[in-house]
C-alpha cells in the first residue's frame, strides 16, 4: 500500500522527468525566427509548476539598406543620391513597421557572442562618408532616435581634414567630425579602405591578375590597417566590419580581411541576409538593398514583407 504522500512524491518525479525531455528539444518556429524556451521546474509540496523563463532568438533575418549622399538637390540623376524628406519618411517607415537600427557590433555580438538582438532588427548604412550624412541625415537620426553605420574613405576624411571646406554637394567628413559622431552614439563608423576607393589600379580592394598572394596581402593590409590605426587613435575602437569599395572583391580577400581581424563585411548584392548564432560564416558578404531616390519609402521597403 502506497502512502498519498509517495504517491504525491511519485507524481512530482514523474513530472520532473517529463519536463526535462520536453525542454531538450522545444523549438518554436514564428517568421523565419526560432525561439527556444528554457523551461525552469519548481517542485514544491508535491506540486509542478513550469515556468518559461526567457526566450531566446537563434536566427533572424537582417535587412540593411545602403545610402551614400543625402542633399536636397542634385544635378543629374543617380541612384547615390536622395533627398533628407525622403531618408525621414524611411525613418519613419522603418519605426512604424516595428524595426530597430542596430549597429553592427551588436550584430557580430549576437552571432559571436549569444548576444541580444531587437525582434526586428536593422542596419541602415551609409557608404562613402559625405560630410552631407552629418549635415542631414544626423539630426533626423537624433529626432528618431536612430542609429548608423558609416563607412569611410581614409584618404578623402584626411583630404578634408587639412583643407576644410563645409560643402555638403562634395565634401567628407573630418576626422573631427568623426570623433563628433562616434560620441554621439548615434554613429558606428567602418572601414571603407583608406585608398581603394578607386577603378585606378584595381577594381576596389580585388586582387590584380598575376598579383601573387603575398603581394596583394602585404598591399591590402597595409591600406585597410592604416584606416584601422588611424580610427582606433580617433574614436578609440577599432573598426569591426569592412565595406567593400563598390562591392568588389576576389578569391584571397576575405582571407586577408579576417587576418586584419574584421569579423563581417558588407557587399552590394541585394537582398536580406539571415544570421545564425554561433556562425561566424554568415557574416561576411553581408547581403543589403540599395536605397535609390525616386520611389516611395512604402514601394522601397516592400522586401521587408516579400522576404517574410
Ligand atoms: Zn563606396
Amino acid at each position: 500500500m502506497i502512502s498519498k504522500r509517495r504517491k504525491a512524491q511519485l507524481l512530482a518525479v514523474c513530472a520532473v522527468l517529463l519536463s526535462s525531455v520536453f525542454s531538450l528539444g522545444i523549438n518554436v518556429f514564428v517568421d523565419k525566427t526560432a525561439y527556444s524556451f528554457n523551461e525552469s521546474v519548481r517542485s514544491d509540496a508535491g506540486s509542478v509548476q513550469t515556468v518559461v523563463s526567457k526566450h531566446e532568438i537563434k536566427e533572424t533575418e537582417l535587412p540593411i539598406i545602403m545610402y551614400h549622399s543625402i542633399l536636397k538637390s542634385q544635378k543629374k540623376k543617380t541612384p547615390y543620391v536622395i533627398p533628407p524628406e525622403l531618408l525621414e519618411e524611411d525613418l519613419k517607415y522603418i519605426k512604424h513597421a516595428g524595426y530597430t537600427p542596430v549597429f553592427m557590433k551588436d550584430v557580430i555580438n549576437f552571432v559571436l557572442n549569444n548576444g541580444d538582438l531587437p525582434e526586428n532588427p536593422i542596419v541602415l548604412t551609409f557608404d562613402d562618408g559625405y560630410y552631407n550624412n552629418l549635415h542631414y541625415a544626423d539630426p533626423l537620426l537624433e529626432k528618431y532616435d536612430m542609429k548608423a553605420v558609416l563607412s569611410i574613405v581614409g584618404e578623402m576624411t584626411e583630404e578634408f581634414s587639412y583643407d576644410p571646406d563645409r560643402n555638403p554637394n562634395y565634401s567628407h567628413v573630418t576626422w573631427d567630425d568623426i570623433f563628433t559622431m562616434h560620441m554621439s552614439g548615434r554613429w558606428e563608423i567602418q572601414n571603407h579602405s583608406y585608398s581603394c576607393h578607386t577603378y585606378e589600379k584595381r577594381n576596389g580592394v580585388s586582387q590584380m591578375e598575376k598579383e601573387s598572394y603575398d603581394d596583394y596581402e602585404d598591399f591590402l593590409m597595409a591600406d585597410l590597417c592604416h584606416l584601422q590605426d588611424k580610427l582606433a587613435y580617433v574614436t578609440g575602437v577599432t573598426p569591426n566590419t569592412f565595406t567593400y569599395p563598390f562591392g568588389a572583391f576576389s578569391e584571397n580577400t576575405d582571407k586577408v580581411l579576417k587576418k586584419i581581424g574584421f569579423k563581417a563585411t558588407l557587399s552590394c548584392t541585394e537582398g536580406v541576409s539571415t544570421i545564425k548564432k554561433g556562425d561566424p560564416e554568415c557574416l561576411y558578404k553581408l547581403k543589403r538593398h540599395l536605397r535609390p531616390p525616386g520611389k516611395s519609402s512604402e514601394e522601397f521597403f516592400k522586401f521587408l514583407i516579400q522576404d517574410k
